[in-house]
């Protein structure tokens, strides 16, 4: 074996052995809404669950939108409940490129750069300062962020051992809470280009 793969091989060990596999949850364009908004668009209807998220108690709703934009519009995007204190629209890039909105990336919860879109159901409409592509981020149980001397906000380097398609995502950040199990949060166009499928699994290389 040649120097260079010794390295490689060592390096992969060491990776393996105090990393975990971290499991990767790929998220379609969806949205948030506050209860404000909600009430605009689904009056007089309870949000009904159609199935379980992987993070503790939150689920996917029955409840979709048409979301617009100067360009276009997409239909049948799904609310995630329960409902939050702010509304939110989350899509990737090709998303932006379709419905004509300049939207940056910036972590979910953080509206400052976010875009305007306007959201559509059969009883309402409305116009938020809402739409981002949504940062990606590991979500991990408290404890176990201690463990690997991680924090809230950390920013690290992932690696995704996919066929032909082997990549190193940066920029992924950190965010631990009490009720959280571990599972790294990427988009349709993140997962595509690596070409990552819902059983992939990635490590934390730093
Ligand atoms: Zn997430």
């Amino acid at each position: 074996m040649d120097k260079a793969s010794l390295k490689d091989l060592v390096r992969k060990i060491v990776i393996e052995m105090t990393s975990p596999e971290v499991p990767i949850g790929i998220s379609n364009r969806h949205l948030h809404l506050k209860q404000e908004d909600y009430d605009v668009l689904f009056p007089n209807q309870p949000v009904k669950k159609k199935k379980n998220l992987k993070q503790p108690g939150e689920f996917a709703a029955e409840q979709t939108v048409t979301i617009i934009g100067p360009k276009g519009e997409i239909p049948n995007v799904r609310l995630l409940a329960p409902l939050r204190n702010i509304s939110q629209v989350e899509i990737s890039k090709t998303d932006a490129r379709k419905l004509g909105v300049n939207a940056s990336v910036s972590l979910s919860g953080d509206l400052s750069k976010a875009e305007e879109i306007t959201l559509k159901t059969k009883d309402g409409s409305i116009t938020i300062k809402g739409c981002i592509i949504a940062k990606r981020h590991i979500h991990m149980n408290t404890k176990e962020a201690a463990s690997l001397d991680l924090k809230k906000g950390d920013i690290v380097k992932v690696e995704v051992d996919t066929p032909q398609r082997k990549t190193i995502f940066d920029d992924v950040v950190i965010r631990p809470h009490e009720n959280f199990v571990l599972e790294m949060h990427i988009d349709t166009d993140e997962a595509n280009a690596a070409n990552i499928s819902s059983d992939t699994r990635c490590r934390i290389i730093t």
